[in-house]
């Protein structure tokens, strides 16, 4: 087995790719990353301060003085862990577009790449196979049926006490994979050496089974 594995998963929005992410994480134990996570601490720091993400100057200068990481299962935004403030729509809803802005992209790629730099990692995302790691050990995308991703997504919210819809839920997940794969730079995309896994049929052990045994049998 090699010293250090990186993992890159990426696909759309309620594909399954951080509860699988985590599934692995656990079983090889290794660090879980998620860089979704890391947009959405850079989204609710521009609700925050009303930063424009579209002025240059603003943007610059509030990404010099902004620190994000991502630990042990948290997201801290300078040195604040906001784990429990991220997972709203309105923080989609920002982090989706200023996500296809090309600084705020080189500064969390950059923090990425030294979180893979000297251990093993299972990192998911949209650009990960692509950007982050191109030279990953393993590159997963996983991809779901739409309708059948927004009723999971319904359903996680349903039972982490949120109110959830499943036709807003649909529209707001639709909206935001084509915003993310029709993006100029550095798009949603599987990368040619990718192993596609669609999980529209599998449930969370067989989806983990299966890209486990993949990394197994060529460990
Ligand atoms: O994965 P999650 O839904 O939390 O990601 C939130 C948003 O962050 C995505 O809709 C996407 O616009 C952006 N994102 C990205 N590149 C990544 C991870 C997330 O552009 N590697």
């Amino acid at each position: 087995m090699q010293d250090i594995i990186r993992i890159a998963v990426d696909g759309p929005a309620g594909a399954g790719k951080s509860t699988i992410a985590k599934e692995i994480a656990r079983e090889l134990n290794i660090d879980y990353i998620d860089t979704g996570a890391m947009y959405r601490a850079i989204a609710l720091k521009l609700i925050r301060t009303g930063v424009d993400y579209n002025n240059p100057q603003q943007l610059e200068e509030m990404l010099k003085t902004t620190d994000v990481d991502f630990a042990d299962g948290k997201t801290f935004l300078d040195g604040e862990d906001i784990s429990g403030l991220i997972r709203t729509d309105e923080v989609s809803a920002v982090a989706s577009p200023s996500s296809a802005i090309p600084a705020i992209r080189y500064k969390l790629t950059d923090l990425q790449q030294a979180m893979g730099q000297r251990k093993s990692i299972i990192m998911d995302g949209r650009d990960i196979g692509t950007v982050v790691f191109p030279d990953a050990e393993f590159k997963f995308y996983m991809v779901a049926d739409p309708e059948i991703r927004a009723r999971r997504r319904t359903e996680e919210l349903i039972m982490k006490g949120e109110k959830a819809e499943f036709e807003s839920v649909f529209a707001e997940m639709v909206k935001r994979d084509k915003q993310d794969s029709e993006r100029a730079f550095r798009p949603l995309k599987k990368a040619d050496d990718a192993i596609e896994i669609d999980s529209s049929n599998l449930n969370i052990e067989e989806v983990t089974n299966l890209m486990l045994s993949y990394i197994r049998k060529e460990k």
